[in-house]
């Protein structure tokens, strides 16, 4: 097993107060290099009262209100395009000219924010975690990647410079042009290995043989990268892309463009590896989604990730409330040793629903749905009757029956659904089964709703 080590070298020496020390130091620098440079920062600490000759230790630190969040990075982005005219908000600490690349958030949910902006500096970070995950899953330099996802100014496309810096080349294919343009490029160019969302990486195992008469494993992959949904860290998931492409599937996130964690070579999962732990406390500050109140990181903690960057010229982030539960898994990796703090995404706090004062996300709903698979075919709906995050008991949910499933077998299918549901996720669904291939096959996002009220 090839052991996963931390991006940077220097690291790889440390114990872990070492590494402690070096994010505190890093962290006091980058404070004060926030202050020194932003508008925003000075502001945001004067209005929430917090004297910098105050903040003595990490726990000082953690213990800060959330500094800033979604609804703030908009108002500062406004704020720069108005006073200083540029979009990357008032809190970006380098001169506009040495912004080397912006991407942005999808904007699905209001104005997009150009939360990946990184300087020339910034860059080379990215570059060493990239041609790390790169290595890792055995992509040499001078390989191609089939690179499908919306391109352009879309966050992923921060990670395309990177890529050939490591001298991997993408051949980057945008998704919004369809499935069969993808696999065209892909028989083509005849990549080693593809970058794409699990719900696309699942919709070529369907439609590649009926375009082309062949299966997914005829593209000879070395490995798939999946990222932008929970995938990989869903066994099911897992172990159908993993069997249908022949090779081994990895998940990967880069939380705000500047740090990375990726899982690690082994067929069972052990979490994303966060390999720059000198870039970004993440997964390590955690609060409690709800009260903000901050949750010890220990193994199987978890709560709302916070984003502080540690090192970051553009627009480094500081106690930033992302939305993103995560839980972390703390001691070595059982599989390739990684020392480091590794962590799975649970969900969105804002996808977050509330059933008779049960916290339920829905992606942990799907992660149980997944695991009836081939009874179920893993596509389903929740159905909302009201706005969210509140239901009215019993959530309803549409779940796609299996291509051999029976009528007769379906009530005691529905019953073993329940109650796994009501053992792992604390609720009792209502369900609506839907015909097999019914429910619409999403091409990069799959939609976990469906909304049966008016907006
Ligand atoms: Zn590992």
């Amino acid at each position: 097993m090839n052991r996963l080590r931390y991006a940077t070298q220097a690291l790889n020496g440390m114990n872990e107060e070492q590494l402690r020390d070096l994010q505190w130091l890093r962290l006091r620098q980058q404070i004060h290099y926030c202050l020194g440079t932003s508008e925003f920062y000075r502001r945001r600490f004067s209005e929430l009262g917090i004297d910098e000759r105050d903040i003595l230790s990490m726990e000082d630190f953690q213990s800060l209100p959330v500094i800033m969040n979604k609804e703030q990075e908009r108002r500062s982005q406004q704020e720069s395009l108005e006073h200083a005219g540029h979009p990357y908000g008032s809190h970006l600490c380098c001169a506009p000219e040495d912004v080397a690349i912006t991407a942005t958030t999808a904007g699905t949910t209001g104005v997009p924010t150009f939360t990946y902006t990184l300087a020339r500096g910034d860059v080379e970070m990215l570059n060493a975690s990239v041609a790390l995950m790169m290595g890792h899953a055995g992509i040499l330099p001078g390989e191609r990647v089939l690179f499908a996802h919306a391109l352009g100014i879309y966050a992923t496309s921060a990670v395309l410079p990177p890529l050939r810096a490591s001298g991997v080349l993408p051949i980057d294919v945008d998704v919004r042009g369809g499935a069969d343009a993808l696999i065209q490029f892909a028989e083509l160019t005849k990549p080693v290995a593809m970058m794409t969302t699990p719900s696309l990486a699942q919709f070529l195992i369907e439609r590649m043989p009926e375009r082309t008469g062949r299966p997914v494993e005829s593209l000879n992959l070395k490995a798939v990268f999946v990222v932008g949904e929970i995938g990989v860290g869903i066994p099911e998931v897992k172990a159908r892309i993993e069997s249908a492409y022949g090779c081994r599937g990895y998940d990967w996130i880069g939380p705000a463009g500047q740090t990375l964690a990726f899982s690690c070579d082994s067929d069972e999962y052990h979490g994303m590896h966060a390999v720059t732990p000198d870039h970004d406390l993440y997964p390590l500050d955690l609060v409690d989604p709800i009260t903000g109140a901050h949750i010890d990181p220990v193994d199987g903690a978890e709560g709302e990730a916070i984003y502080t960057s540690l090192k970051r010229k553009a627009v480094p982030l500081l106690r930033f409330g992302s939305g993103d539960i995560v839980r972390v898994l703390r001691g070595e990796c059982p599989s390739c040793g990684f020392t480091g703090a590794r962590l799975r995404v649970v969900g969105r706090s804002d996808d977050m629903l509330i059933v008779k004062g049960t916290n339920v996300y829905p992606a942990a709903i799907r992660t149980v749905i997944n695991e009836f698979i081939p009874e179920v075919t893993g596509h389903m709906r929740i159905v909302l009757t009201q706005p969210p995050p509140r239901v009215e008991p019993p959530l309803v949910l549409r779940i796609e029956r299996g291509a051999e499933m029976r009528d007769d077998d379906l009530e005691r299918l529905s019953a073993r659904i329940k109650q796994a549901l009501h053992d792992r996720v604390h609720m009792t669904p209502q369900i609506e089964w839907v015909e097999n291939g019914a429910l619409e096959r999403a091409v990069t996002k799959t939609p976990m709703f469906e909304r049966r009220y008016e907006a």
